[in-house]
């Protein structure tokens, strides 16, 4: 899936720094077999479904149309936040104050099932607990708004039991940040990992647990019923039949559900990463319009900075719909979605140069791209995505894919094997009323 950059000042760019490793292949199916639960995607949604289905006596098999990891999961900020991707105090404007203290609990949720699962399984990931910050830049219209926003943030958040800080103009100078940043809110408790090996160490310990058969290189064309209970997956590689199946391809999923498609559209996200630094960038992950960054620990006791971001939601080059008005599939939607593209590269460095000028001399060593799922509500979509053809999933994260996919995939796992889990047993009323695939809200 990796597409280098093929001409221009960019050329030969297009691996992520995450994916830069020796990564562990499992090879392709060969020839036809039968599952309980067939998974399609081994991002860190498909992995992680297959170990609490494994854990509860399910057997899966996961079906990867590249390598492990190859998708979003290893091409993020490698951040993990406990909250939606909008504020606190517009999550209330918009779900009700109880059902926002519920969508921040259940991130939290998340964040301790996440920590239990890396410590299960032994991945070596670098996790860590720096914290977030999300700051208004007053070279952005609207900023005094956003820096009230994130003033009442810290006030609801802290009334409601989590652990937040306004961040004033003076604070954020202390902190090393450009003197365009007036405000921001702090989590501590948000956390940092490298990606790829995040998503390839669990996916590693999943196999060799026996919880799943991981086939990768092997494209899943066709979802089709076989039967009233069971659904024929057709693969580049044979067919899979099954009682299930789980479509966890992220922004792609209208490509098999074409009804989910007014719910769920295409971002490309863009990212660079320096060469290793002496000096430490910053300490743990920050955000604001049109940019965002961490430093990565290197094994010598230097950092890098990895910085992403460079566009606005309506970027003509980000934005991608699985279908155009007359139905036809989009054909751009996968191959430059996990691109990097020429002009948006060039977007990032003029943000990155802007808000770094120490750094500008520091060589840049990977630059890519990577495709992300968002509803219009801002809230993911998890559960039944359609059942006359026994397909279920989760997708659209909106940029929070590793704060939500562990509460997902133990809820879902827990629904087919009929056993309530952690997330079941306190969240169900959350997860049916804010989350459901193909509520009206989602819907661009
Ligand atoms: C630039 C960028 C920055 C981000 N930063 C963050 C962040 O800091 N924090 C955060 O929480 N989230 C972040 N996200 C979002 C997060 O990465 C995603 O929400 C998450 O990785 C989604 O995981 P997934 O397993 O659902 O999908 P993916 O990781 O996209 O996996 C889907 C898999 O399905 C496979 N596939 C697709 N079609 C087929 C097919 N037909 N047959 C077989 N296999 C197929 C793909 O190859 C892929 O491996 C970011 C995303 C991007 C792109």
């Amino acid at each position: 899936m990796p597409s280098p950059i093929p001409h221009g000042p960019y050329a030969g760019f297009g691996l992520s720094y995450w994916l830069d490793f020796e990564r562990p292949r499992f090879g392709p199916l060969e020839g036809d077999i039968s599952a309980d639960v067939a998974i399609v995607g081994a991002g860190i949604s498909g992995v992680k479904l297959a170990h609490y289905l494994g854990k509860l006596g399910v057997r899966s098999v996961v079906l990867e149309g590249g390598v492990v990891g190859d998708g979003a999961s290893g091409r993020n900020q490698g951040s993990m936040n406990h909250g939606t991707s909008i504020g606190y105090t517009e999550c209330i404007n918009q779900v009700g104050r109880e059902n926002a203290r519920a969508l921040w609990n259940l991130g939290l949720e998340n964040q301790r099932l996440a920590v239990a699962m890396i410590n299960e399984l032994g991945v070596k990931c670098s996790y860590e607990a720096l914290g977030f910050v999300f700051m208004a830049r007053s070279d952005e219209p609207g900023f005094e708004e956003e820096d009230r926003g994130y003033r009442s943030d810290a006030v609801l958040l802290n009334a409601d039991g989590f652990h937040a800080e306004y961040l004033s103009a003076d604070d954020l100078r202390a902190d090393g940040q450009h003197p365009l940043f007036v405000g921001g809110l702090r989590i501590p408790s948000d956390s940092q990992f490298h990606s790829g090996r995040y998503v390839a160490g669990m996916a590693q310990s999943v196999a060799r647990a026996g919880h799943a058969r991981i086939f990768d290189e092997t494209r899943v064309l066709a979802l089709d019923p076989d039967g009233p209970n069971a659904v024929r997956v057709t693969t580049s590689r044979g067919v899979v039949r099954a009682a299930r199946a789980f479509l966890l391809t992220n922004a792609l999923v209208p490509q098999f559900v074409p009804g989910l498609a007014r719910g769920i559209l295409g971002e490309r996200g863009q990212v660079l990463v320096t060469e290793p630094l002496s000096q430490r960038p910053c300490r743990g992950s920050y955000g604001a319009a049109m940019a965002w960054w961490r430093e990565i620990p290197e094994p010598d006791g230097r950092w890098r900075l990895l910085f992403g971001g460079g566009r606005k939601r309506d970027e003509p080059d980000s934005l991608f719909r699985a279908f155009d008005e007359k139905g036809a599939a989009n054909p751009e939607m996968e191959s430059e979605g996990f691109s990097a593209s020429d002009a948006h590269q060039r977007r990032l460095d003029a943000q990155f140069h802007l808000l770094f000028p120490q750094l500008k001399s520091a060589r840049v060593t990977h630059r890519w791209g990577g495709l992300q799922g968002f509803t219009a509500d801002s809230l993911p979509v998890i559960g039944e995505f359609d059942p006359k053809r026994r397909i279920h999933g989760m997708a659209a994260f909106c940029g929070r894919g590793n704060a939500y996919t562990d509460v997902g995939a133990q809820y879902l796992a827990g629904k087919v094997a009929g056993v309530a889990g952690s997330v079941e047993k306190q969240f169900e009323p959350v997860i049916r009323e804010c989350l459901t695939p193909g509520r009206g809200s989602a819907n661009w």
